[in-house]
């Protein structure tokens, strides 16, 4: 099970409905909206 640190929340948050991005650097992520303050997470190097 993939997990995303939510720095807003100090908490892990579980990933469900992670979305594939390509960064700057041309690296993939996942990107994850937290369910509960409803920012940002994204995890790197997951494929
Ligand atoms: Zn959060």
């Amino acid at each position: 099970m993939t997990q995303a640190y939510c720095f807003k929340c100090r908490a892990k948050r579980e990933i469900k409905n992670a979305e594939r991005v390509l960064l700057k650097n041309n690296r993939s992520a996942l990107k994850e909206v937290c369910p509960v303050c409803g920012g940002e997470l994204f995890v790197i190097g997951k494929e």
